[in-house]
């Protein structure tokens, strides 16, 4: 991989039309070891974030033992950069011959369930293998309340009466059990951990016997860019809601069991960051060529907003207006598709135009590992950055709320 001092350099040096993602290894691993640092348990990876080679390599590097995996293709990818790395199966849903494979091919002895057909698939690989059920640790995961910019405690999780049913059941049959959640991703209320940590409790109080852990999930917020047009949402920093977290644990009497969390977002947010070239620019709009399809797709939710510097390209020798005019644009992606717009504008200075660059800072979570090869555009170009994103001049930009005519 070619390396660069920042992606300014990289894009002036390589003029790229396609997207190039700038990874920066060191970021990632600072990030890996700074999470594993503040969080009193074991740190498993949630691979589904970003499950590229690159990534996974640089984070068994930094010391990460355990990943969170939810399918053949995670199991194969984590295998790939570590042959002893320990493998979490923490998806409720789980197909009969992915449990099978796990168990056998892979050695998986974690898994969670959230309703009794999950437990009764285990149970059938579990005896057809001749494996003692004592063996494998499987985690209830118990339906959890909160607030994250995207809610996942919907779809996922046994109510606290019937995780108390199912942990019962599972113990029975002679399974390790310990109780899991999720409470969804990027958290936007710091009293989010603390009312989980009360329904697992509840489940606790309930139980004929003890469990063997607690697994508190991701949704630890990675920071964005701000939008100075908007009132900032007021969030602790990770350092405070992992210390209050870690008093949550200790005043409900679960620091006396192994804890696990599976953070995605906030490992690998900073690690890269995309350099997108404007195709066209019509007016205030900018065709570029990423998109919602390809490694935007986080961002065209809305609920995120990005940094963007700036990168104008020194062979366009005359502009109009002033650099130090930032202004929104309305941001078009690259396929044919019309709902292939970022939902809000990109503040920008006023003499941007085709051919310039722009780079989008903290895409590291849910932006490569969404792309599609939608209409025939698939970004897949690399390049190693040293820089962090956030030193150097300011992004001028960023995904601004205004809404903008046509
Ligand atoms: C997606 C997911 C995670 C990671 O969530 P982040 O918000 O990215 O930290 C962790 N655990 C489970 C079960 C998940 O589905």
């Amino acid at each position: 991989m070619q390396r660069f001092d920042n992606a300014r350099a990289a894009a002036l040096a390589l003029r790229p039309d396609e997207p190039v993602y700038c990874f920066r290894p060191q970021v990632l691993k600072d990030d890996a070891v700074q999470f594993m640092g503040m969080f009193p348990g074991k740190t498993a990876y949630a691979v589904k974030t970003n499950g590229e080679p690159i990534v996974l390599k640089a984070l068994v590097e930094a010391g990460v033992t355990a990943f969170d995996v939810a399918s053949p293709g995670e199991f194969a990818a984590v295998r790939a950069v570590s042959d002893d790395a320990e493998m979490l199966y923490m998806h409720p849903v789980k197909a009969q011959a992915d449990i099978k494979l796990a168990l056998e091919k892979y050695g998986i002895r974690v898994i969670s369930v959230d309703h009794e057909d999950e437990i009764t698939k285990l149970t059938r690989v579990v005896r057809a293998l001749d494996i003692d059920p004592g063996a494998i640790t499987v985690f209830v995961r118990v339906q959890t309340k909160g607030h994250a910019a995207y809610e996942l405690s919907k779809k996922f999780g046994a109510g606290p009466a019937y995780a108390v049913e199912l942990a019962e059941r599972l113990a029975k049959t002679g399974y390790k059990v310990g109780l899991c959640f999720h409470v969804g991703s990027q958290i936007e209320d710091p009293d989010t951990y603390e009312r989980a940590l009360a329904s697992a409790d509840w489940v606790r109080n309930r139980l004929s016997f003890d469990l063997a852990g607690l697994d508190v999930g991701g949704g630890f917020p990675a920071e964005y860019g701000h939008d100075p047009n908007r009132k900032q949402v007021e969030m602790p920093s990770l350092g405070q809601i992992m210390s209050r977290l870690s008093g949550d644990i200790k005043e409900y009497q679960f620091d006396q069991m192994p804890l696990v969390a599976e953070p995605g977002r906030v490992i690998v947010a900073r690690c890269l960051s995309l350099i997108v070239r404007v195709l066209l620019r019509k007016g205030r709009r900018l065709y570029i060529n990423d998109g919602i399809w390809a490694s935007l797709s986080d961002s065209w939710t809305g609920k995120i907003t990005l940094p963007a510097r700036f990168i104008p390209d020194p062979a366009i020798r005359s502009r109009n207006g002033s650099e130090k005019n930032i202004v929104p644009f309305k941001v078009c992606g690259a396929t044919c598709d019309s709902v292939d717009i970022l939902s809000r504008p990109f503040r920008l200075p006023e003499t941007v135009d085709t051919g310039d660059w722009i780079e989008i800072g903290h895409i590291g979570a849910y932006s490569l590992s969404l792309r599609t090869r939608f209409n025939g555009f698939y970004p897949d170009t690399f390049v190693e950055v040293t820089t962090p994103f956030d030193e150097g001049d300011a992004p001028q930009g960023f995904a601004s709320l205004e809404t903008m005519a046509d």
